[in-house]
């Protein structure tokens, strides 16, 4: 239940930093609840990573693609915001995943009998499933996630689902990834019912609220592109409750806080809210440096090249799915391929195509640093060959550049947890947030956002 301040509840001042989708949600929330908010960020523009493009007929976008309503909050922000017609749900062949295997690409089984037909796992692991409700449960709470799979599941679910599926997502390496932050759900199946099948089969048992209902699991998007929730959101919020192109530092001041961008100072703040992601923590609390909490802003970052590539005519692969994964094992230079037209209207001419393609992370981030046309020539042999085209003479192609596009939750997250929690303990008033912890995705950001509200509501 989201608090609403009543008339003996004293309204705060509060600044926000960053205004990616974890510092609108959560500023969107604290003005809600009647508290002043003040939101800052380096950028000439709201929304952070997120960026929709509209160009020759063409909608794509620069950051996050698709997310997953995989917490009610995302449901409920669009409802909060009154713009439910906003969101946008992907039709159910997006239940079809595909991934590159010899040569070809292979729907990822959902059944039993799917499951014995692909050609993507071994016969050892296909019958070995069968063992995994028996396998001793795991003893190391550092375990990364491919000693993790192998051990319960086996090799060729490893190779062939589990690593492309963090290439798809981390733009990681399932070696690096800790399943007790990175997957908590996942890891918590096998500590609490000792097996990922036995785990899996209570939860589905389990009576679910009205609000854990609204979690439906769906790929979701908003309509016209990610960005139009991002301005529905800055409008909420107020244009003149934004300052952009901020160089900016916090300084304490008498039990509160001010903000210093550019000469002018701003506040004073009840509260300062970070959003701005781990790797620039000191830069906005000069403060806290060399206090005992600098694994703050240690952070391993994967690098990522975006590449939208639209078509006015399809011609190649149906794309009757999500997207198709690339395995490392499989030695290809693109991480993966989504599906956007086939996911959501409008996002290219009727009979035309827009794909996102991804190169580069943990495994190959010197793909990133190449010239346009390197990056081109890359796309090119693979989309031909992955997606059966004879030609690859797109009619749109944009290429955007992230150095520093998903942090990898591997052995440092308990420290930069611990940093967090310290910072805010020994200066209250300050709070924690950002992708550094509690999850990458779009419902996570969501999610946190508005946790960090209630907290100062
Ligand atoms: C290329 C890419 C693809 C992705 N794909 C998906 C996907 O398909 N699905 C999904 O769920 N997630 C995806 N993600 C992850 C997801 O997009 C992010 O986790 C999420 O959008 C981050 O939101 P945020 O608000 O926490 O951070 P950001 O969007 O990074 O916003 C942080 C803001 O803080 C500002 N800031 C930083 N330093 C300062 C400073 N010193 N002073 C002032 N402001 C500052 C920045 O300018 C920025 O606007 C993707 C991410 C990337 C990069």
């Amino acid at each position: 239940m989201f608090v609403v301040l009543d008339t003996s509840m004293k309204a705060k001042n509060i600044a926000v930093i960053g205004s990616g989708i974890t510092g609108l949600s959560a500023a969107f929330y604290l003005k809600r609840s009647g508290h002043s908010v003040k939101v800052f960020d380096k950028n000439s523009h709201t929304g952070g990573v997120i960026q929709s493009i509209q160009k020759n007929g063409f909608t794509y976008e620069t950051g996050p693609s698709t997310g997953v309503i995989s917490k009610p909050e995302v449901t409920e922000l669009f409802e909060d915001l009154g713009k439910q017609d906003l969101l946008e749900t992907a039709p159910s062949l997006a239940g079809n995943r595909y991934i590159w295997k010899n040569g070809k690409l292979h729907v990822i089984p959902s059944g039993p009998i799917g499951g014995l037909k692909t050609p993507l796992f071994s016969w050892k692991d296909k019958f070995g499933i069968l063992l995994e409700p028996f396998r001793p449960k795991g003893t190391d709470p550092e375990e990364n996630l491919s000693s993790f799979v192998r051990r319960r599941l086996g090799d060729s679910i490893l190779d062939y689902t589990v690593d492309p599926f963090i290439s798809g997502v981390y733009a990681g390496s399932p070696d690096v990834t800790i399943p007790k932050y990175a997957l908590p759900k996942l890891y918590n199946l096998e500590q609490n019912y000792g097996s990922l099948i036995r785990g899996s089969i209570h939860k589905m048992k389990e009576p679910k609220s009205e609000r854990d209902k609204k979690a439906t699991k769906k790929t979701f998007s908003a309509k016209g592109g990610l960005s139009t929730l991002v301005e529905a959101l800055a409008k909420a919020i107020g244009a003149e409750n934004f300052v952009l192109n901020a160089n900016l530092y916090v300084k304490p001041e008498n039990g509160s806080y001010k903000v210093v961008d550019n000469g002018n100072e701003y506040g004073p703040f009840d509260s300062v809210v970070l959003t701005s992601g781990a790797s620039h923590v000191f830069d906005i609390l000069p403060f806290a440096k060399g206090k005992g909490f600098d694994s703050a802003s240690e952070v391993l970052y994967a690098k990522v090249a975006e590449v939208a590539v639209g078509f006015n005519k399809w011609e190649g692969f149906p794309l009757d799915g999500f997207g198709a994964l690339i395995p490392s094992k499989e030695h290809k230079k693109i991480l993966g391929v989504l599906f956007m037209s086939s996911l959501f209207q409008g996002r290219a001419p009727e009979g035309g195509a827009m794909l996102a393609t991804f190169l580069g992370g943990l495994r190959h981030p010197e793909y990133v640093d190449l010239p346009d046309e390197a990056i081109k020539e890359m796309v090119s042999k693979e989309v031909k060959e992955v997606l059966s085209i004879p030609h690859f003479t797109p009619d749109l192609f944009e290429i955007s550049r992230h150095e520093e596009a998903i942090p990898q939750y591997d052995l440092s997250t308990p420290k930069r947890i611990s940093a967090y929690a310290g910072i805010e303990k020994a200066f209250p008033g300050i709070l924690m947030g950002g992708n550094g912890i509690g999850g990458i995705g779009m419902a996570d950001r969501i999610k946190q956002g508005r946790d960090l509200a209630e907290r100062l509501a």
